[in-house]
C-alpha cells in the first residue's frame, strides 16, 4: 500500500514536471523558431535590438530556466498537497463559483500576479539582492524566448511564489490556475522575444499603453533601471519607473518594421540570408 502510493506521487511530480518542462519549450520553443529560424530575415526589421544574441547565452537561458522548472515543480506539488490537506482555498466544482467568477478569478490572478511581479522585481533590483540572484536573469542583455524562466534559485522560489499566495488567498479552481499559467507564460515569452509583434500606435493608444509590449521588457534588459512591470505598466507609469523614451522607442522599432515590409521578400533572404 505504502509502496502504491509512493508510486501515485512519483507519478503525480513526474506529471507536473513535465507539464512546466513542455509549455516552456513549446512556447518558447515556437516563438524562437519562428522569428529566430524560419522566418528570421523576414522579422530582422522588427527586431528590437539589431543583432542577435550568440548560441552560448541561449544555451545559459536554457540551462537556468531548467533549475527553475524544478524549483518550479517543487513548489507547486507542495502547494498541490497543501490543497489536497484542505490548507488553501482550491475548489473543485465550478458550480460552487460559478462560471462567471471562473472567468473573473482569472482577471485577478493576472492583476495580483502584475502587483506581486512588480513590486518582488523592484526589491530584486535592490543592490544586494540584484548581486546575488537578480542579476543572473540580466545576463540577457539581447533575450530570446528562452530567458522566460532564466533565473538564479532564489528568484526562481520568488517567481514560483505567486502560485501559493494566490491558493491561499483566493477560492480558485484548477482550471482557472492552470489558463492563468499558460497567459502568463505567453506573456513572459512575449516580452523576452526580442522582436516587436505588438500594432503601430499601440505603446501611445489611449488605453492600450497600459498593457506593455515586447519593447517595453527589451528595455528593461538593456537599461535595467526601468519599466519592471510584467503584464502592464499601471505600476510603472504610477511609480514613475517607465522609462520617459519608451513610446518613443516603441514607435522607432515600428516604424523600422514597417519599411522592412516594402521590401521584397527575395531581397531580404538576400541580405539576412
Ligand atoms: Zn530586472
Ligand atoms: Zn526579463
Amino acid at each position: 500500500m505504502t509502496a502504491e502510493i509512493t508510486l501515485a506521487k512519483a507519478g503525480e511530480i513526474t506529471r507536473v514536471l513535465f507539464s512546466i518542462v513542455g509549455r516552456y519549450f513549446l512556447l518558447a520553443g515556437i516563438f524562437y523558431f519562428i522569428f529566430y529560424v524560419w522566418k528570421n530575415h523576414k522579422f530582422w526589421y522588427a527586431k528590437i535590438q539589431q543583432r542577435y544574441p550568440e548560441n552560448k547565452h541561449i544555451l545559459r537561458e536554457i540551462s537556468y530556466s531548467m533549475l527553475s522548472v524544478l524549483i518550479f515543480g517543487i513548489i507547486i506539488i507542495l502547494t498541490i498537497v497543501a490543497g489536497q490537506k484542505g490548507y488553501t482555498r482550491v475548489y473543485n466544482n465550478i458550480h460552487d463559483y460559478g462560471y462567471f467568477y471562473l472567468f473573473f478569478s482569472i482577471i485577478l490572478m493576472i492583476f495580483l500576479h502584475d502587483t506581486y511581479f512588480y513590486w518582488t522585481h523592484r526589491l530584486m533590483h535592490w543592490k544586494p539582492l540584484f548581486r546575488i540572484a537578480h542579476k543572473t536573469h540580466h545576463l540577457s542583455i539581447n533575450p530570446t524566448p528562452f530567458a522566460a524562466y532564466a533565473f538564479h534559485p532564489i528568484e526562481a522560489v520568488i517567481e514560483v511564489g505567486i502560485i501559493p499566495v494566490i491558493a491561499f488567498v483566493m477560492p480558485y479552481h484548477p482550471i482557472a490556475l492552470v489558463i492563468f499559467t499558460i497567459y502568463s507564460l505567453l506573456l513572459n515569452v512575449i516580452g523576452h522575444l526580442g522582436f516587436e509583434i505588438f500594432p503601430k500606435g499601440f505603446a501611445s493608444h489611449r488605453l492600450f499603453k497600459w498593457h506593455n509590449t515586447s519593447t517595453h521588457h527589451n528595455m528593461h534588459h538593456r537599461l535595467t533601471r526601468c519599466n519592471y512591470g510584467l503584464y502592464f505598466n499601471i505600476w510603472d507609469r504610477l511609480m514613475k519607473t517607465n522609462h520617459p523614451e519608451y513610446e518613443k522607442s516603441y514607435d522607432k522599432v515600428i516604424e523600422r518594421r514597417e519599411q522592412g515590409k516594402l521590401i521584397p521578400d527575395t531581397e531580404l533572404e538576400k541580405i539576412r540570408g
